[in-house]
């Protein structure tokens, strides 16, 4: 399939750890081969190109998707459930006796509902941590979209039966495809013990797999893992050699400065979701800490059961904002941070190197946003509109690896009337 995506603006992105987006291409042309960008430039300097399909972006931006860098897709069915109460109670009380009932046609209807608001909000890669991942694995393939995939391991009494499973899925899909990434997980601090992380470790040893790990996001679960430990859990992590491998660490919210060094030591990635933190009344990552020490900071929803939607513009939001607020600094994060964190760390900590900047020889994972909207006009600055101005509802077109996902209200992959109805009676079940 060749394609011309023409006269449109281009937002080729942010390079990581540069605190500036690149400049603008105005009238500007795209040509996509094989799902790779083989022409990004101006209009008038693009070479002769013979394509299948020419699409007019007047009007519009082009810049690259969003990378969701920690949610639970199948939570979507929970959205709502339990709102309003503290994490532990949330977690414990209200999800985990509902996650018994969650079988694996019951999940695919979760999953297949979150991935309607990726595309519609202009996601287009996700990394997430659940259960059926393999159900998961053949939706994402089929939804065209791209995943970083975990079935976490929860050491509660069957924790090598997980690991075993998640090394089989690691053995069946690493490196099999341009769409999916496996990563093999732990649940977090207080789902693990020493002696399970140990035997992890030793299973893992030599295997390219990133770990995604939920981390600090609570005072409670410090203080916890500090009496049960005597170390924080970005201590007892590092302690135990977790970080020795390339770490997506989400939350981090409640962490000390020695905790801060040793992400920072150890080049951890740190998946921020403001938003879950603020509605469980977690916390606020210090994040403007991070940066200035070189922690590279992605952008998570987390679950919408505790978001309680997937629209990643509003972390970019509250990431542009958060900061600000809580350091008295009104530079202390700024828009090209969060659309960085939001794009191109996001995807190169996902393992997706060529895949977060609008380039040649990359991916062609993009979006077209609608300019002409009253709150986006006008449009003089382009980093301040999109991380305070720039609506999900304004993305028009989402594609991944060359292929339209979403344009205009259609999805091409997925039946929207069916997957809706089927979340309706999928909740009602889970409820009853
Ligand atoms: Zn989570």
């Amino acid at each position: 399939m060749r394609m011309i995506i023409e006269h449109v603006n281009i937002l080729p992105g942010v390079l990581q750890n540069e605190n500036a987006l690149l400049p603008i291409i105005n009238n500007a042309k795209v040509h996509i081969e094989d799902g790779l960008f083989t022409f990004v430039g101006t209009q008038d300097n693009a070479p002769p190109f013979t394509a299948d399909q020419v699409i007019d972006g007047r009007g519009q931006l082009l810049m690259p998707s969003l990378v969701n860098a920690h949610t639970h897709n199948a939570m979507t069915l929970f959205r709502g459930v339990g709102s309003d109460l503290p994490l532990s109670n949330w977690l414990f009380e209200t999800i985990l006796p509902l996650e018994k009932k969650m079988t694996a046609p019951i999940a695919r209807v979760g999953i297949q509902l979150a991935l309607l608001e990726h595309l519609r909000f202009g996601t287009t890669l996700v990394n997430d941590m659940y259960f059926h991942i393999r159900d998961e694995a053949e939706i994402i393939k089929n939804s065209g979209m791209r995943a970083m995939l975990s079935d976490a391991c929860v050491d509660m009494g069957d924790g090598r039966a997980q690991l075993a499973n998640a090394m089989a899925f690691y053995q069946d899909f690493y490196h099999k495809d341009e769409q999916i990434r496996v990563s093999i997980s732990l649940h977090a601090e207080y789902t693990s013990t020493p002696a399970f992380i140990e035997i992890f470790m030793d299973a893992t040893a030599g295997l390219d797999n990133i770990i995604h790990v939920h981390v600090s996001e609570t005072s409670r679960e410090v203080r916890e893992c500090i009496s049960r430990h005597g170390k924080t859990p970005v201590r007892y992590f590092h302690d135990l050699g977790i970080f020795s491998k390339r770490t997506i660490a989400a939350h981090c919210v409640a962490v000390s400065e020695e905790d801060v060094t040793i992400l920072a030591a150890d080049k951890v990635t740190v998946a921020h979701c403001p938003v879950s933190n603020l509605k469980l009344g977690s916390g606020i990552a210090p994040v403007k800490n991070m940066l200035d020490r070189g922690i590279e900071i992605a952008l998570g929803t987390d679950g919408a059961s505790c978001n309680n939607n997937l629209n990643l513009w509003e972390e970019i939001k509250f990431m542009s904002l958060l900061h600000k607020g809580t350091t008295g600094n009104a530079t202390a994060v700024s828009p090209a941070q969060s659309l960085a964190a939001a794009t191109s760390v996001g995807a190169s900590a996902l393992g997706f190197y060529n895949v977060g900047l609008i380039k040649n020889g990359y991916s062609a994972d993009l979006i077209l946003l609608d300019m002409d909207k009253p709150n986006i006009v006008p449009s003089c600055n382009i980093g301040a509109n999109l991380a305070y101005s720039t609506q999900g509802s304004d993305v028009t077109m989402t594609m991944a690896c060359g292929k339209i996902l979403y344009r205009d209200g259609n999805f091409m992959t997925l039946d929207r009337e069916k997957i809706l109805y089927e979340a309706k009676a999928a909740s009602e079940a889970l409820l009853k």
